[in-house]
């Protein structure tokens, strides 16, 4: 598909959520390249779960180890909330016991840190559909 022609259609929001300003800036300019829209940004769990019910975005870019509340309750509060809620968590930890769990409680995929644009580009479509 020719780059241009995604303009057309209206663009997916994503709220981030992280507590480095860092890797929030990095993702910012991931998915803006990648023709996605920032609808906001997070640095814990408590804020993201207000962000998400302000801004409503598509999808939620999610770290895990925050604090003082972390990405996995974030995770539960927002789909009890919305049980329709896309959420991508985006984590450094590799422990399969604790990645499923994620999946379990209703997430919809994670990256791994360090991740690259392709990675990112490619789960949040993989997770809008597309
Ligand atoms: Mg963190």
């Amino acid at each position: 598909m020719e780059k241009g022609k995604e303009k057309e259609k209206e663009k997916v929001r994503v709220l981030l959520v992280d507590d480095s300003t860092y890797i929030r800036t990095v993702l910012g300019s991931i998915i803006t390249e990648a023709g996605f829209e920032v609808a906001g940004e997070a640095a814990d769990g408590e804020e993201a779960i207000r962000k998400y019910m302000s801004l409503k975005p598509d999808l939620v870019l999610m770290d895990v180890i925050m604090e003082p509340m972390n990405g996995m309750e974030a995770m539960k509060a927002i789909l009890d909330k919305d049980p329709e809620a896309k959420i991508l968590m985006v984590t450094v930890l590799e422990d399969k016991d604790i990645l499923a769990d994620l999946m379990r409680i209703g997430a919809k995929g994670y990256i791994t840190k360090p991740f690259s644009k392709d990675k990112i580009a490619e789960k949040i479509k993989e997770v809008l559909g597309e």
